[in-house]
């Protein structure tokens, strides 16, 4: 299938101006001011021209964090999250997804994960996940870090290993530092990320372990990805700390009112604050936590409400940037597009330019709502309609 998207205004993230840009099957083959295709080349019915004056392109989004078997069960098994279906991604304008189990790694198990990634392959997404739970060691499908990263497909790396929460095994520095090395090394074998993507809960002791990861190991910022730096403010304001000394930082756009009013920053405004702050735009990614659980705990640790996190969320963080809060686009889409791409090493995501995977989003000018969904060429959302579903959907 050859697919011609003509005069559209581009951000690749980079804004490129008007553009016309030509997708071959599932890459993107050509970006230019013009570009016809050559009449009797190829078959009329394999070309569509899609016309796209009113629009603005923009790539697929990424969400590096997302529990797609659903997460939770801090109120007992009737509190465990629902599985994430296709269109959960779709309508949110993301095409690549990274799934992690999370609190519970006993009734969610690795091969399920694995196995809902691969559903999702098939569905027309780009799905990989983290290999383990919030507990250290980790469960790993084959009993080893480096064996899950350098056998098994979809797995880019570790996590979410939770710290500073009261969910989480208490690992020690050095059980930490021990699971990040084998990471490492897996990934640099397999050329995949070997990321390490760390849950960081309310508890007192915030980044201490990531700090001292820097002064104590050899291994590298870009080694690890602590999420929830959003969650409160003294954390976020260690998380400034960090993203400005060189490390690199998560927030989570999944949220509720109630987690604002107790002082959880919103992703947007933290991005901003960053940047005022100094932080390279490059050293911030956001991600959805979908389909997670949003517990809320009262004073006594008593589970007192609970939500499920949307990974529509993230574009909705999007959104608020580039409407509300006047972000250029062209950074206002780096925390979800090109640098989760880099930290993954996802080479052929998070930009549109030759030869990378066709995965696009048509917003409108005006309002910057999603119109269109492209996944490795495939149109998955057209004109507001969704055109694929998940295979249980109706
Ligand atoms: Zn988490």
């Amino acid at each position: 299938m050859i697919m011609l998207f003509k005069n559209v205004e581009l951000y690749t993230p980079e804004y490129l101006g008007h553009m016309d840009v030509l997708v071959i099957g599932d890459k993107i083959g050509k970006i230019s001011e013009n570009i016809e295709v050559e009449q009797g080349m190829f078959d009329k019915s394999l070309i569509s021209v899609v016309d796209c004056t009113d629009y603005i392109m923009i790539p697929g989004l990424i969400d590096g964090h997302v529990h797609l078997l659903g997460g939770g069960g801090e109120g007992g098994y009737k509190t465990r999250t629902p599985e994430l279906m296709l269109s959960d991604l779709i309508l949110g304008g993301i095409t690549t997804v990274v799934g992690c189990l999370g609190t519970d790694g006993i009734s969610r198990t690795m091969q399920s994960l694995i196995a809902k990634a691969y559903g999702l392959r098939e569905e027309g997404v780009s799905a990989y996940v983290y290999t383990g739970s919030y507990r250290l060691p980790l469960a790993t499908v084959t009993g080893s870090i480096q064996q899950d990263i350098r056998m098994i497909d979809p797995v880019v790396g570790i996590g979410e290993i939770a710290i500073s929460d009261h969910r989480s095994a208490a690992p020690t520095f050095e059980e930490l530092a021990k699971a990040a090395s084998d990471a490492r090394v897996g990934g640099i074998l397999s050329g995949k990320a070997g990321l390490v993507n760390i849950h960081l809960g309310d508890g007192k002791d915030m980044m201490r372990y990531l700090f001292e990861m820097q002064e104590k190991t050899e291994l590298p910022y870009a080694q690890f990805l602590p999420t929830h730096a959003n969650r409160n403010g003294s954390l976020f304001k260690e998380a400034i700390k960090y993203a400005k000394g060189g490390g690199y930082i998560d927030f989570t756009t999944s949220t509720v009112p109630l987690f604002i009013e107790d002082g959880e920053v919103p992703a947007a405004k933290a991005f901003i604050d960053c940047l005022n702050e100094g932080v390279s735009p490059y050293h911030v990614t956001f991600s959805s936590d979908g389909q997670g659980s949003l517990p809320i705990f009262d004073s006594s640790g008593a589970l007192s409400g609970l939500d499920v996190g949307k990974s529509s969320s993230l574009f909705g963080a999007l959104q608020t940037l580039v409407m509300d809060m006047g972000c250029e686009i062209e950074k206002a889409l780096l925390p979800v597009t090109k640098n989760p791409a880099k930290l993954l090493k996802l080479l052929n995501k998070g930009e549109i330019k030759a030869n990378s995977d066709a995965d696009m989003v048509l917003v409108t000018k005006d309002t910057f709502e999603i119109r269109s969904v492209y996944a490795r060429g495939v149109a998955m959302m057209e004109n507001g309609i969704l055109l694929k579903k998940g295979t249980f959907e109706k």
